[in-house]
């Protein structure tokens, strides 16, 4: 029809699930393992994904180095 409009819905869908970690951003039951980003549930888009993994990368980096985090 010439009077139809055609919307174009641009949509998100997030992780359903949380892999759940701990304030050293280590799983809670599986130590060595660092859930991060959208499919473990830390990011919904590009920034929050980048921020997540600096924080992750940081918490690796003084796990690895034996530092115990507060
Ligand atoms: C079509 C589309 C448009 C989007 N537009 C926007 C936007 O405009 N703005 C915005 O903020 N966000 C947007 N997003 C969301 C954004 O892209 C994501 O939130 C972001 O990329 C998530 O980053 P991530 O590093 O957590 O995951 P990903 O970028 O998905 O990275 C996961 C990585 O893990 C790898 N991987 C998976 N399984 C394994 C395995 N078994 N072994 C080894 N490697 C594996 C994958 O190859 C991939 O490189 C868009 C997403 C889509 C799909």
């Amino acid at each position: 029809m010439n009077d139809a409009t055609l919307t174009g819905v641009e949509t998100r869908t997030s992780s359903p699930i949380c892999i759940k970690r701990d304030r050293e951003f280590q799983s809670i039951n599986v130590r060595g393992l660092f859930p991060a980003g959208e499919g473990a549930g830390y990011a919904g888009g590009i920034m929050s994904a980048a921020i997540d993994g600096i924080k992750v990368a940081e918490a690796m980096a003084l796990s690895l180095n034996g530092v115990e985090q507060d």
